[in-house]
């Protein structure tokens, strides 16, 4: 129960309160390009099983590997990929909250 909160709550509040604080005029904009970042979770997809609570996905799954969360922190420099490297890096952030969790 805890755990389900943990992570929800990392994954869409935490966006939302970087939104509301950098982006104060567009956060509702950058909220969005953020919680997009939610999508590198599609590499779950190529895991068996696709879903397991007891799995950390950081260095298990191809998109939250080192390499991929350099890249991330890497996209955050440039002003035009910022957001969606913010939003990556937030969501690897929360996965790392999860993980810890366990
Ligand atoms: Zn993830």
């Amino acid at each position: 129960m805890l755990q389900t909160f943990a992570h929800y709550g990392c994954h869409f509040l935490l966006p939302l309160v970087v939104a509301l604080l950098f982006y104060k005029s567009n956060w509702k904009y950058a909220y969005l390009v953020m919680i997009a970042g939610m999508l590198i979770d599609l590499d779950h997809l190529l895991a068996t099983p696709i879903f397991d609570p007891n799995r950390c996905s950081i260095g298990f799954h191809p998109l939250h590997s080192s390499f991929a969360i350099l890249f991330y922190i890497f996209l955050c420099v440039p002003k035009t990929s910022r957001l969606v490297g913010l939003g990556l890096v937030i969501h690897i952030i929360a996965d790392t909250i999860d993980c810890s969790l366990m």
